[in-house]
């Protein structure tokens, strides 16, 4: 990852009218993206993802702010900020009566590509497709048509992918497989920006990401960060004997609770350190029977978040 910025969001605001009513979609936004990384972009259904995502597609009209995409202003040049883009929309909506090689191939003929610049058959393969390049659209599964979606925004090779909820409509074994396919891409160097309300996804995948609620952005950090917003993980302890001692354990900034058969120990990783805890709790207990240790989710930091 550079210190380059792929797309820079500056005060954008949303406001939706239909006759009287308004509704304020996006409140204020702004964010970087960092070109190279994978950006996930969080929030519950409402939030303003859609919305943020489908002013970068031009389907939807912002009320005020500024957006750059690799240092274009999208506003003044239009065109040169698009043709960096390429958006993978939410619906499956694929024409059943082309292949996956013809419709790649009339994609192309609409962004102006000439024959001898085309990459299908590099773009098919890249996204694991070349088997079924002859094969009709409709006999594709939920995660091919997902693909096949990825490969069409592929076409005029942007140095940015948009994914609307990539995974909605996507067996869960077929994830990891579309989740793969998207790693190959940003080894390649591409900038990836992904909407989801899938927050373990946005945990593993993510190399930044940004949560936004009612149209307000509420973070905006690299995923280890905030997950250490809630800074928090849980030891739990089974043991065999009640024979234990806990002066020891007391000394260290942890919070001790103890059980029937169980201790359960709150600490701090960033104070605490876990070798010099395993090795006082082994201390103190005279028969460990089993250790688990629980890492605080993302879903906590988001509820936390949310709710304050
Ligand atoms: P998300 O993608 O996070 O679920 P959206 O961007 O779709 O959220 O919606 C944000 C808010 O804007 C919601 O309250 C939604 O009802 C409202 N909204 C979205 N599209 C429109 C529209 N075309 N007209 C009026 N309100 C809309």
């Amino acid at each position: 990852m550079t210190n380059e910025i792929a797309i820079a969001v500056d005060n954008l605001s949303k406001v939706y009218k239909s006759g009287t009513d308004e509704k304020l979609a996006l409140d204020n936004v702004s964010l970087n993206i960092r070109k190279g990384s994978i950006f996930g972009l969080i929030g519950p259904n409402g939030a303003g993802k859609s919305t943020f995502i489908n002013i970068l597609a031009d389907l939807v009209k912002k009320t005020s702010g500024k957006i750059e995409v690799l240092n274009i202003n999208y506003e003044k040049n239009l065109i040169g900020a698009k043709k960096l883009l390429g958006i993978v929309p939410q619906e499956l909506n694929i024409d059943p009566f082309f292949t996956p090689y013809e419709l790649l191939e009339i994609q192309a003929g609409l962004y102006g590509i000439r024959k001898k610049d085309r990459r299908t058959k590099e773009i098919l393969q890249m996204l694991a497709l070349e088997d079924k390049a002859e094969a009709y659209a409709r006999t594709l599964s939920g995660g091919m048509r997902r693909r096949l979606l990825i490969a069409k925004a592929m076409v005029h090779d942007p140095e940015i992918l948009i994914l609307d909820e990539p995974t909605a409509g996507v067996d869960v074994e077929l994830r990891s497989n579309l989740w793969e396919n998207i790693y190959k891409l940003n080894k390649k160097g591409k900038t990836i920006i992904i909407t989801t309300h899938y927050l373990h996804e946005a945990e593993e995948l993510c190399s930044n990401i940004a949560i936004i609620n009612e149209g307000k952005l509420i973070a905006n950090d690299t995923t280890d960060n905030i997950k250490s917003l809630l800074d928090k993980e849980t030891v739990f302890i089974e043991y065999n004997n009640n024979k234990f001692n806990l002066t020891e354990l007391k000394k260290l900034n942890v919070d001790v609770k103890i059980y029937d058969n169980q201790i359960q120990i709150d600490y701090k990783p960033s104070e605490v350190d876990l070798n010099t805890m395993i090795s006082t709790i082994n201390s103190t207990v005279s028969k460990i029977k089993k250790i688990r240790i629980v890492e605080t989710k993302l879903e906590d930091v988001f509820l936390k978040l949310t709710k304050s």
